[in-house]
């Protein structure tokens, strides 16, 4: 029988608890301290790791602290900052851009409000997105690469573009959570619900997905699949019959284990 909209909303919302309770720490893992500086490592992140980003970002945000300072940055010195990030002449062109924009029309600041940050230079609706929920708590659906592959997997959409699929998800999730709710979603994607190879056997979110089985269902093969900073404790929680657990348990566990 075909999945009414209300037992979608229910499901949706019961996998968002458990993204919750398996990835509490999950936030922006972009280094920024200002709507500035989050706009500019958005840019950056394109077609490149949040963990690069933030390797050439001190420097950058240093030698740079305003809008004006980039609206005048010489290209070929910020080229030379922004070259491990990749396509850094594309990159190099927005952000000179971008500050040019803000100083010339919204005063040097990054304008808070989505019509106003999708005419700037190198700003889509996913980095507006991410910079309006992150840096201003307006909340946004960011539908990245893993955002749009694990929404789909879960049947919560079947939309392909990321604009239906960010207004075909709003509605299952409250308003106030689609920011956290997008990094949840991230935080799965790059930890266990891997593109060619999704971990099902250690997955806390099997229960609710119909695409369960997609990736290897062994307990110990799904286990080794598992990524991220405690990848080790959550692989062996996994080996243990214990689906993903959260950090608590995962030390809980590793104090049984060394006692
Ligand atoms: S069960 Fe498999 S496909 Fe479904 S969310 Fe988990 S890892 Fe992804």
């Amino acid at each position: 029988m075909a999945e009414t909209s209300l037992s979608r909303t229910r499901r949706a919302r019961r996998m968002n608890a458990e993204l919750a309770r398996i990835h509490p720490d999950a936030h922006c893992e972009l280094d920024f301290r200002t709507p500035l500086e989050l706009t500019v490592a958005t840019i950056l992140s394109a077609q490149t790791t949040d963990k690069m980003v933030n390797s050439v970002t001190p420097t950058l945000f240093a030698r740079y602290p305003t809008a004006a300072d980039y609206a005048g940055a010489d290209p070929a010195e910020m080229e030379a900052l922004l070259t491990p990030t990749g396509f850094f002449r594309a990159k190099t062109r927005s952000v000179i851009g971008l500050g040019q924009a803000l100083v010339e029309r919204y005063g040097g600041e990054v304008p808070a409000k989505l019509a106003d940050l999708v005419t700037l230079p190198g700003i889509g609706r996913k980095t507006a997105n991410v910079v309006l929920g992150n840096a201003f708590g307006i909340p946004g659906i960011t539908a990245d690469t893993h955002f749009q592959r694990l929404v789909r997997r879960w049947a919560w959409t079947a939309e392909t573009d990321p604009v239906k699929i960010e207004h075909a998800v709003g509605p299952l999730i409250p308003r106030m959570e689609w920011t956290i709710l997008s990094h949840r979603v991230i935080f799965h994607g790059r930890r266990v619900c891997h593109a060619r190879k999704p971990a099902c056997g250690a997955c806390a979110l099997a229960t609710w997905c119909p695409s369960y089985g997609d990736g290897p269902v062994d307990r110990d093969v799904a286990a080794k699949l598992i990524k991220g900073p405690d990848s080790a404790a959550r692989a062996r929680a996994a080996a243990l019959g214990l689906p993903v657990r959260t950090p608590d348990e995962l030390a809980e566990l590793a104090m049984e284990q060394s006692a």
